[in-house]
């Protein structure tokens, strides 16, 4: 890795002449929301150098070239609700971009079915905007309250309704990126198909920040679905709930979200609230949502989705309101948190393979001596678990998570999964990432970074090192 250069007081004023004096912090009371994310190893977090707010392009642009000549690292964040310590600086130091100022919706076109947005726009604002208009952003992670539409770009997210929609990338028909050398670039375009040249929308989109700085987004809407339905199963065998993944998946009925919680957390959604939750004593959930164009079309959905999980083992299947049937999944994270979660994970196997990866999971964690609970998005084979320390020591707890990780993710792998389906590898797995990936496709992705990062200014030793 490159030597870099320390924010010295002729930086910050060339870094002040840019976005104004207001907008370039240092004062350390200003820079501690800045220095930590969500991500549940609070070693990782640490003091940026400096904070700098521009509120456009062109000004974000002029940082980078500015960046590049003086050689100190810029770190893009966005909401800072990452998980794996993305937007936050690390061992090279540096200075935390936030888009936060870049928050303007600029356009939303109900007759082409797009939205224009700027990268500091809250997901859940955009959800609201175009459903006042009948239609939906089909993005949404469980944290649309809080993050922005760049950081989901930049982390590809998922969330509830990936199943049906796709991830994040899948809503994007453009976006400007500021490149590492300070050019201002338009790439992909408002078209349904393109074959000219390489597809590099796709590329920034989930680089975390370590090839671009995504300035504007050009994304995709769909109408508002015109009846939907909630159906909560609880069944007392976790393994059970989960192979209803299968069978949904051998009747083809479509979902839009399909998800799983096991007793633990339902019981953590209960302690939260100081509400009953339904079957807390031994159940697991299996949530799911359906669409249709009728109300007619949406029963026979739901009376198929029924009879399934009933065959499947589901003791109760409820049908009713949305905020009911989701209330406990949506506490959850907040929950979860409240109680301080030590490790989570974030694997990802083919759908089908969920309900054998929660098996295999159960097994390796007696072995290792630990406890889990697990939330999965499991329409989409995408399983969260939080390791839980309890009141371990730190040293056994370590010895004991190492062999849990090391032995989880050959699973994971032998399933054909991957270590994160969502989340990203930001600074916290770059070991695991570099265990797991060939050496070949790492290549290949370091020579990426090189060809369009060569000084290694954009979020330096995220994701990988390069040597
Ligand atoms: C309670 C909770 C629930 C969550 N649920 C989900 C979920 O359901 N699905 C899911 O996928 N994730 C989920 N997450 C994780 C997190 O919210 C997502 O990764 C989200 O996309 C991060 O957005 P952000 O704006 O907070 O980005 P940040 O945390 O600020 O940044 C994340 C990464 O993106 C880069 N970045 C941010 N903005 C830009 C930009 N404009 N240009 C280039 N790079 C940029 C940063 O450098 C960093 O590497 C959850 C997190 C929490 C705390």
């Amino acid at each position: 890795m490159p030597v870099y250069n320390r924010i010295d007081e002729d930086i910050i004023t060339a870094l002040k002449a840019v976005v104004g004096d207001k907008y370039v912090l240092t004062d350390p009371e200003r820079l501690a929301p800045y220095e930590k994310d969500e991500s549940a190893n609070t070693a990782c977090y640490r003091q940026p150098e400096a904070v700098v707010l521009p509120a456009r392009t062109e000004e974000v642009a002029a940082i980078m070239r500015l960046a590049n000549n003086r050689k100190f690292p810029v770190i893009p964040r966005g909401a800072g609700t990452g998980l794996e310590a993305g937007a936050i600086v690390n061992e090279y130091g540096g200075i935390v971009l936030s888009l936060e100022r870049m928050n303007a919706i600029l356009e939303i076109n109900e007759e082409n079915l797009y939205a224009v947005v700027e990268p500091g726009v809250i997901t859940a604002r955009l959800q609201a905007e175009a459903e006042k208009k009948g239609l939906l952003y089909a993005g949404d992670p469980c944290s649309g309250g809080s993050c922005f539409i760049g950081g989901n770009a930049a982390t590809n997210a998922g969330g509830n309704r990936a199943v049906k929609y796709g991830t994040t990338r899948d809503q994007i028909y453009a976006v400007e990126v500021v490149t590492p050398g300070g050019d201002i670039v338009e790439l992909g375009g408002r078209v349904k198909k393109m074959t000219t040249g390489y597809a590099l929308e796709k590329v920034i989109i989930g680089s975390e920040g370590t090839l671009g700085i995504i300035t504007k987004l050009t994304l995709k809407l769909v109408p508002l679905p015109l009846h939907s339905a909630h159906i909560l199963a609880v069944f007392e065998d976790a393994d059970k709930a989960l192979f209803t993944v299968n069978a949904l998946q051998r009747a083809r009925v479509e979902v839009t979200c399909l998800e799983f919680m096991d007793n633990e957390c339902i019981r953590v959604a209960e302690r939260f609230t100081g509400e009953k939750q339904v079957g807390s004593e031994r159940g697991n959930y299996i949530i799911i949502q359906v669409d249709g164009k009728s109300e007619d079309e949406t029963d026979d959905v739901c009376v198929t989705v029924d009879e399934i999980c009933r065959a499947q083992g589901a003791a109760e299947v409820f049908i009713g309101n949305a905020e009911k049937i989701w209330y406990s999944r949506k506490i959850f994270s907040e929950a979860s948190g409240a109680e301080g979660v030590v490790a989570m994970e974030d694997f990802v196997v083919p759908p089908d393979c969920i309900a054998v990866l929660l098996r295999e999971l159960q097994v390796i964690r007696k072995d290792a001596g630990l406890a889990f609970r697990s939330v999965s998005h499991a329409g989409d084979g995408n399983i969260h678990l939080d390791v839980l320390k309890e009141r371990l020591s730190q040293e056994v707890w370590e010895e004991r998570l190492g062999a849990f990780e090391s032995a989880a993710y050959d699973v994971v792998y032998r399933l054909g999964g991957k270590i994160s389906g969502e989340h990203g590898i930001g600074g916290l797995r770059k070991d695991i990432m570099k265990r797991y990936t060939s050496p070949v496709e790492l290549q290949l992705m370091k020579a990426l970074k090189k060809a369009w990062d060569p000084n290694l200014i954009l979020n330096p030793g995220k994701i990988f090192d390069v040597d």
